[in-house]
């Protein structure tokens, strides 16, 4: 083993699948947010079944709770597939980027923007369980 640098540890097969699923999420994510970015825009006045008359004071309703709570969710994972596919195009896909050990393919398969092994997922959940820090 003479490589300097390391590399990932799938094939270009599984790369160029890994790739592929990356851009069609990227792309399912662009939709929804503007879907999403949309529905916050429409705001009080779409809600048809349960309008309510003299809400003043421009309160975020319940909805629109939830509609931000999914953007938000929707940019993290954006922001994680923009980074897997960046990890693709220098040739360390597939790497945990904490520890540097190889991410299994069966958990690329299910989730190919994922950026940590299963060990340093957990410590990671762990940690945010248990969340002494906010940032
Ligand atoms: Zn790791």
């Amino acid at each position: 083993m003479s490589h300097a640098h390391p590399s990932s540890p799938l094939s270009e097969a599984e790369m160029q699948r890994c790739k592929t699923q990356l851009l069609e999420r990227a792309r399912a994510l662009v939709m929804q947010d503007a879907d999403l970015r949309a529905r916050l825009a429409e705001g009080e006045s779409a809600t048809s079944n349960t309008f309510v008359a003299g809400t003043e004071g421009g309160q975020a309703t319940e909805a629109d709770d939830e509609v931000i709570a999914l953007l938000r969710r929707e940019q993290g994972e954006l922001k994680s597939v923009a980074e897997a596919l960046e990890r693709l195009e220098q040739g360390h896909y597939g790497l945990c980027v904490e520890c540097g050990e190889a991410i299994a393919a069966q958990r690329l398969a299910v989730l190919p923007e994922a950026a940590l092994c299963v060990g340093c997922q957990d410590m990671a959940e762990h940690r945010a369980a248990h969340g002494g820090e906010h940032r």
